[in-house]
């Protein structure tokens, strides 16, 4: 891989890789091939052998369990973090899920179990994130987390996943707001549709997948490596200015309202 930008001696924390078709991985892969020193964060234990794969060039990479809605986990974590890497520059959030029979049938439907659950794990858990990554968080550190367009428009399907986007992205300008006297910031990358473990628990996504690419302007999806270059963008000194925006790679479908047939 190209190197894009030379972030030696930046520390960076990625939470919510599950394989290498992972986002989560994509943003990694741009940080260790631009020499950042890359943490990683997983849910539960068979997640590890996959990291330990991932990572197998990069020995010594700091490789720790955490479920990203427990305060213990999340304190055990920061606190290895600190211990082993000092401080951070940078944080990635790669981190959703929804209960697959909110997504299946109508949102008028949804359980108030299934709605705690889907804004838990995948909008609250960026603030208690960044709480406890705040002590450690270095002046001029940047925090992003992944979002979707179902969080303005109607997507079929997506339901309350919809909303819990809304949420992170609602959160995502709050908590830029809290973090920036200390000259961090906080963006969200909306990225389109991406064949990875968590699209396949959306039903229809193959269908959604290819109608994306039919509308957008560039008439195909954005690719998990697009996303990683802006998360390197985000997560860099070249984003200086920008903090608190919800930012779209998705080869432009988000603002097709149609496209008709030649
Ligand atoms: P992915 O590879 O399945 O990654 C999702 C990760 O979230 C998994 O590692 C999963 O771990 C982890 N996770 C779920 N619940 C967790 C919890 N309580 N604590 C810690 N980790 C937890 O899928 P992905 O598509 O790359 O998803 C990454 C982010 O991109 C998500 O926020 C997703 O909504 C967003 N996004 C995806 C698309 C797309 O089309 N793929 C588009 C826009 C935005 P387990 O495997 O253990 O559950």
């Amino acid at each position: 891989m190209t190197t894009l930008l030379d972030l030696t001696g930046k520390t960076a924390l990625v939470m919510g890789v599950a394989n290498a078709r992972s986002l989560g991985w994509a943003i990694a892969e741009q940080l260790l091939s631009a020499g950042a020193t890359v943490a990683f964060s997983y849910q539960g234990e068979r997640l590890r052998s996959e990291l330990e794969k991932l990572t197998a060039q990069y020995p010594g990479t700091l490789l720790q369990q955490a479920d990203a809605t427990s305060e213990a986990d999340l304190s055990a974590l920061f606190e290895r973090v600190k211990s082993e890497l000092g401080g951070l520059d940078a944080v990635v959030h790669a981190i959703a899920y929804a209960p697959r029979e909110a997504m299946e049938g109508r949102f008028i439907e949804t359980t108030p179990q299934d709605w705690d659950t889907a804004m838990s794990v995948s909008a609250y858990s960026l603030v208690g994130i960044c709480r406890h990554a705040e002590p450690l968080l270095r002046e001029g550190a940047s925090v992003i987390s992944l979002t979707y367009h179902a969080s303005q428009k109607v997507v079929p399907k997506y339901n309350v996943m919809g909303v819990a986007k809304a949420a992170l992205e609602a959160a995502t300008r709050y908590l830029a707001a809290d973090l920036g006297a200390k000259g961090v910031r906080v963006n969200t990358i909306s990225a389109g549709p991406m064949r990875t473990i968590a699209a396949r628990s959306i039903p229809g996504f193959s269908s959604m997948y290819e109608k994306a690419a039919a509308t957008s302007p560039l008439g195909r999806n954005a690719s998990p490596q697009e996303v990683g270059k802006l998360g390197l963008f985000l997560l860099s000194d070249l984003s200086s200015g920008i903090t608190g925006q919800t930012i779209y790679v998705d080869a432009g479908s988000s603002i097709m309202a149609m496209k008709l047939d030649d």
